[in-house]
């Protein structure tokens, strides 16, 4: 559960880390669906590709954009690759300050 005192939400980023996580996950979705209702992956193929894409470029562009206000710090960047697949989530949304500068907006934008 994501806190108030969460670096994400008091920095007004989680709409960021909401949209960057919603296009591998409706790409997931799709493929499921499609699977178990529809004709199967095969006959999904033109649609795919371009979800595919899509997933992608808005993950990475979660990558890109949500940084720490102090240090410009790729947060979600960082924390995808110092974290394993299935905790880097649950840290994403709970940490309060910076792991880089300590950066904490809940203390006034001070360092403690
Ligand atoms: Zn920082």
């Amino acid at each position: 559960m994501i806190t108030d005192s969460a670096f994400i939400r008091t920095t007004r980023q989680l709409w960021k880390l909401v949209a960057a996580l919603l296009c591998p996950i409706i790409l997931g979705l799709a493929v499921i669906y499609q699977e178990v209702f529809g004709e199967g992956i095969a006959a999904f193929q033109d649609t795919l590709i371009p979800l595919t894409v899509i997933a992608f470029v808005g993950f990475a562009w979660g990558c890109l954009s949500i940084t720490c206000p102090r240090c410009h710090c790729r947060l979600l960047s960082e924390t995808v690759s110092q974290h394993s697949f299935l905790s880097w989530v649950r840290w994403f949304i709970s940490f309060t300050e910076c792991p880089k500068c300590h950066f904490s907006p809940i203390h006034g934008g001070k360092a403690r």
